[in-house]
């Protein structure tokens, strides 16, 4: 991995070291990687699961219907495109035209998402949401600050509020919209919609479906990496010469730990639990000769990810692995595929809340006084991220690695602040 600087703890190089790895995800084997490749390390995988990947998994049916779990394809919308030439050393990356629909409410027909203001006036309620669009770019004043409600009122008007946001936040935050701050549509810069009469920003990313699935990468990465399978990380301590791994294997010494396993977790919760949100999913195994379950865009091609905003149905998102396996022509399916649906379900951890930052940050404040123990990746950072966002974090440390591992505990927050980036990365 390019970009990496020699680093020494005392008079220690990487190259003399012994780092574990915690968790073989797609964050922790990117570390892994680096610090072999570049650095030169001596490294240990510890991995609680049987299997790499993390929530990076290809699943099959019963009946051996393949369909992933986390990311159905690589897609770069975060800005950092060299995750592509990266996975391109593992993956045969093959480019997929994907086509999302949203259905706004029961009973109206599905358009597309990301949702435009053609689709918008094909519904019942376009001409209404067009009117109010119209007076907010004629009115040309900023976004209201008093709450999210306020902000997306005076920014994308309260028909369109009402449709696309009231009962996804409902149902995917657990909050109202008035019980959120003005800055988080502000992240999202969701004033835009005036401009353009589109949402969902920014989403015109190219996606690639890597042939076969995304098993194969982790097997590639961790070719001749030493993995122990079946390991939980219970407890890392550190001396701040030597760091200490307590394992329900036994315990493993280090003089490096990158941890992508929970903070919160591995320093006992000591201040709480952080929260998280999260889907579980139901599949269903869909006959090649089916017509597309998911309707179709203006132009004939199958919806691959239909979208369902209301707040009254627990689904969020359902996906047709057809499309995203096989490409959007029908006639191209070799046989069944697999219809997943998204179902709202807290206890399973996938994105990180907005407002337990600060809590998070109580965290990290104690996770860098262990010097040689540095937390990565979403569960390390609490922070929701995608593959491309992940790589970009794994580079991030690789360039302040040197410097962190002799910095003061204070500049230690400061470059992992850097390392995870914001919320809108
Ligand atoms: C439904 C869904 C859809 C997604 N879609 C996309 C997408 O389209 N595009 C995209 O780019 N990204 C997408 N993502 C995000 C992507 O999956 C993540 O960015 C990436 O997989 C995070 O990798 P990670 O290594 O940080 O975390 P994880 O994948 O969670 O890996 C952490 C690993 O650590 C292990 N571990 C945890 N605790 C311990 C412990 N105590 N001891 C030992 N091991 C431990 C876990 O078993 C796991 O293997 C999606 C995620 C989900 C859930």
């Amino acid at each position: 991995m390019p970009g990496a600087r020699a680093a020494a703890i005392g008079s220690l190089t990487i190259a003399a070291m012994r780092v574990l790895v915690v968790g073989a995800g797609f964050a922790g084997c990117c570390a892994a990687l680096l610090l072999r490749e570049s650095l030169g390390a001596d490294v240990i995988v510890l991995e609680r699961a049987h299997v790499p990947g993390g929530m990076l998994r290809t699943l099959h049916t019963a009946d051996g219907v393949p369909y992933e779990y986390g990311p159905r394809v690589v897609s770069v919308f975060r800005g950092t495109p060299d995750v592509l030439p990266f996975l391109r050393r593992y993956l045969d990356l093959q480019e997929r035209r994907i086509y999302q629909g949203t259905r706004l409410r029961p009973g109206y027909p599905v358009i597309p998402f990301p949702v435009d203001i053609e689709s918008l006036r094909a519904l019942p309620c376009g001409a209404q949401v067009e009117r109010e669009l119209a007076a907010i770019r004629e009115r040309g004043a900023p976004p209201g600050e008093r709450d999210l409600r306020d902000y997306l009122e005076t920014s994308v008007g309260p028909t369109l509020t009402e449709l696309a946001f009231e009962g996804f936040n409902r149902k995917f935050w657990g909050r109202r919209l008035e019980d959120m701050p003005a800055e988080w549509g502000k992240l999202r810069r969701l004033e835009r919609i005036a401009r353009t009469g589109r949402y969902r920003l920014p989403s015109e990313a190219a996606h690639y479906y890597p042939a076969g699935g995304f098993n194969g990468l982790f097997d590639r990465m961790l070719a001749g990496v030493d993995v122990r399978y079946g390991v939980t990380v219970r407890r890392i301590e550190s001396d701040g010469r030597r760091a200490s791994v307590a394992t329900d294997a036994g315990a493993f010494a280090a003089d490096l730990v990158v941890s992508t396993a929970p903070i919160d977790a591995q320093l006992d919760h000591r201040h709480g639990a952080l929260e998280w949100r999260g889907y579980r999913v139901e599949v269903d195994v869909v006959g090649r000769d089916a017509e597309p379950p998911l309707g179709t865009a203006p132009d004939g091609v199958p919806f691959a990810w239909l979208y369902t905003p209301w707040a009254d149905t627990p689904v969020c998102r359902t996906t047709d692995f057809g499309v995203i396996h096989h490409g959007p022509r029908a006639a191209d399916r070799p046989g069944p595929t697999v219809l997943l649906r998204e179902i709202v379900d807290d206890s399973v951890a996938m994105y990180p809340v907005w407002w337990e930052d600060a809590k998070f940050l109580r965290y990290l404040d104690d996770a860098v006084r262990l010097a040689n123990v540095i937390p990565l990746g979403r569960l390390g950072l609490y922070k929701y991220t995608t593959m491309d966002s992940t790589y970009a974090m794994v580079r991030r440390l690789a360039d302040s690695l040197g410097e962190y591992l002799s910095a003061a505990p204070a500049r230690r927050v400061e470059l992992l602040r850097g390392v995870r980036g914001d919320w809108g990365n």
